[in-house]
């Protein structure tokens, strides 16, 4: 992904930086898929099998326990780590030295038998665990500390531990924007306090769907245009062979994504994004209606806008199903 814009959409540039960033994500998202398609096209017409797979937004389930955990069709950052495309980062992102993690990765899979190659030697893992990708994370999903561990091949590759993926789910999907510390926020004007643990993140999530993220801040141009692509061949057959990923894109706003965005596989670079979110002060909702990006002399307390404080009855249900589902898909 361009590294320039990703700069402005951390600092809040302008009102269009987010835009500028989605289109860019987006865009090279269907880039990844096309370069695949070409690819798997090119084994097919030499004998074997093969097809493309979409590079994010497309889970095994499309049901709430899919959906609240979810598993891609195929892991392509566990492809890339033992291929040796990449290296697990701290926050389990893939990553190369004096680039960082802000790369989207493709795949295809096929019959044809492909020489295999090497995971790069721990000791050239660019990941100097620094942990600024664990403090971009407003509501702190990645522990600073623990570990888990991934055996893939003879391997064993390790990353932090998660905290709680919902956690992710509610400031990711939009629901919530401010971060831990109240000093910055997301593109999200949306806002519940810090979970502390797991019972407050399930009650967060629950009310989260009550607001709905209207991103755009004031004078912003409105992002990634599904339309553009209409035209595309290659982009049209996936529309048709998965509508429900297609439906998710156009219904998608992008506004964190931060613990990949921040690393540039050097440190003061890295640490220059870090300020430059700190610093970006905080996108709010205005009571009129209108959202605003606020610097932070300009920080008071309309950063703690629709915080809602009592759960409705349908909120109580949402918080019911969600625990069900967690617990059969943890147990599944
Ligand atoms: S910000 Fe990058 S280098 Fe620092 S701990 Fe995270 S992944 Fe590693
Ligand atoms: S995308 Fe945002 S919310 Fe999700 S883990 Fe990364 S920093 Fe946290």
């Amino acid at each position: 992904m361009d590294r320039q814009i990703i700069r402005r959409y951390l600092s809040k540039a302008n009102v269009n930086a987010r835009s500028d960033h989605e289109i860019d994500n987006f865009g090279t998202i269907i880039k990844c898929y096309k370069l695949a398609s070409k690819i798997a096209k090119f084994l097919r017409s030499k004998g074997f099998d093969a097809k493309e797979i979409f590079t994010n937004f497309n889970y095994r389930n499309f049901d709430i326990k899919g959906i609240l955990i979810p598993f891609p069709d195929i892991s392509l950052k566990y492809l890339a780590a033992s291929s040796g495309v990449g290296s697990f980062g701290w926050s389990g992102v893939i990553g190369l030295k004096n680039f960082g993690t802000a790369f989207l990765l493709g795949g295809l899979t096929t019959s044809a038998e492909l020489q295999p190659t090497k995971p790069i030697p721990d000791e050239e893992n660019f990941c100097d665990k620094c942990k600024i990708c664990v403090n971009v994370c407003a509501f702190r999903m990645f522990d600073k500390n623990e570990e888990i561990q991934v055996n893939l091949g003879d391997k064993t590759f390790s990353y932090s531990k998660r905290n709680d993926v919902l956690r992710c789910e509610i400031v990711c999907g939009g629901y919530s924007g401010l971060d831990k510390t109240k000093e910055w926020s997301t593109w999200s004007p949306a806002r519940y306090e810090f979970p502390k643990n797991e019972k407050e993140t399930i009650n967060t999530l629950s009310k989260a769907f009550r607001f709905k993220p209207n991103f755009l801040v004031d004078g912003e141009d409105g992002g990634f245009k599904t339309k553009t692509y209409l035209k595309d061949p290659d982009v049209n057959q996936f529309m048709i062979e998965n509508p429900k990923v297609w439906r998710l894109i156009k219904s998608l706003k992008l506004s964190c994504g931060n613990c990949q965005l921040v690393c540039r596989g050097n440190h003061k670079e890295t640490l220059e994004n870090y300020n430059m979110l700190k610093n970006s002060g905080v996108v709010v909702r205005q009571k009129n209606g209108k959202t605003k990006i606020l610097r932070p002399d300009k920080i008071h307390k309309a950063d703690n806008l629709h915080i809602p404080q009592k759960k409705t009855f349908k909120e109580i249900i949402a918080g019911i199903l969600i625990k069900r589902a967690l617990t059969q898909k943890k147990n599944s």
